[in-house]
């Protein structure tokens, strides 16, 4: 008998304490609830961006260094392979990121007012930015990453139309192919269309043009001065980013990609490299994208007035 009172002793005992258990787990739970229940959005996009003052916005997707949570290691295969698919490439641009900063503070000095910048601080291992989304991460939890950077580069684009009603956006890029060299990709002259539509294709490889000033300011450059092909090596000539924000599409942007050899990527000729760019980087936006009308002539007003 005694042996059964205890029983239900303890089982009242073990019923109230199990009772205070839900409850303080109840409370605690509504304390935290979001954090317990929901997935967090990532608040890192291991993006840098900036809004600028003057139409220029330069991107950097391949130079990133860090890691990407709860994003494995591509496999380098999209989810659904299609002949044609773009070559999928897991190594970093190196010192690219490094670089494109250097340009940005560079054109600052230059021009007196801020470019735009777009630059990913993820490993390009884990998301390639300069390609459409299916070829460039394989799990969603890497979409938030890979939209923070494009949306962001769609809206200053819409921005620089909309105020500027002109801009240069500049896609910066390495590779070893040409150590000595910057090719400057056009996808053969697609993401540049306006500009050759304006100005002829020696805006583009004249000597007064990109190629021309590029050479001055003491680059080597491809394509060549006067060429008579706007392509620079196969897989270099300018990939998503600049056929999808270039001149051809609504933007109507001007877009170059700069695939820097990777002489001029080394730690100790990053500063020298931006400088030469920005030289001609300036010379060029002034001669072709914020190109000034030339002033009235005093001397030609005054013959309007004449008989
Ligand atoms: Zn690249």
């Amino acid at each position: 008998m005694s042996t059964l009172r205890m029983f239900f002793g303890l089982l009242v005992t073990a019923t109230v304490l199990a009772t205070l258990n839900i409850t303080s787990a109840a409370a605690a739970d509504q304390a935290e609830a979001p954090k317990a229940v929901t997935k967090q959005t990532p608040s890192d996009p291991l993006v840098d961006v900036r809004r600028g003052t003057i139409p220029i916005i330069i991107c950097s997707p391949h130079g990133g260094k860090e890691v990407v949570p709860d994003v494995p290691p591509r496999k380098n295969r999209p989810v659904t392979p299609k002949k044609g698919d773009p070559k999928w490439v897991t190594g970093t641009d190196v010192n690219t990121r490094e670089l494109a900063q250097e340009l940005v503070a560079d054109l600052e000095k230059r021009l007196g007012g801020k470019p735009y910048y777009v630059m990913a601080r993820f490993q390009r291992k884990f998301i390639d930015a300069n390609r459409a989304p299916e070829h460039s991460y394989e799990v969603p939890e890497a979409k938030f990453y890979y939209d923070a950077y494009h949306d962001t580069i769609a809206e200053y684009c819409r921005e620089v139309q909309k105020k500027f009603g002109t801009g240069l956006v500049i896609d910066v890029h390495g590779q070893a192919s040409f150590k000595d060299e910057i090719l400057i990709g056009t996808f053969g002259g697609t993401t540049v269309r306006l500009l050759v539509e304006r100005f002829g294709r020696g805006a583009l490889v004249g000597k007064e043009g990109l190629v021309g000033i590029m050479l001055d300011a003491g680059t080597k450059v491809k394509p060549d001065l006067n060429s008579e092909t706007f392509d620079v090596a196969a897989g270099l000539n300018g990939g998503y980013t600049v056929q999808t924000y270039g001149s051809s599409r609504p933007t109507a942007l001007e877009a170059v990609q700069f695939e820097y050899g990777s002489n001029y990527r080394k730690a100790e000729n990053i500063v020298d490299s931006a400088r030469k760019t920005a030289d001609g980087v300036a010379k060029f936006y002034e001669a072709y994208i914020v190109k000034k009308k030339p002033a009235a002539k005093p001397s030609a007003a005054k013959a309007s007035v004449e008989p």
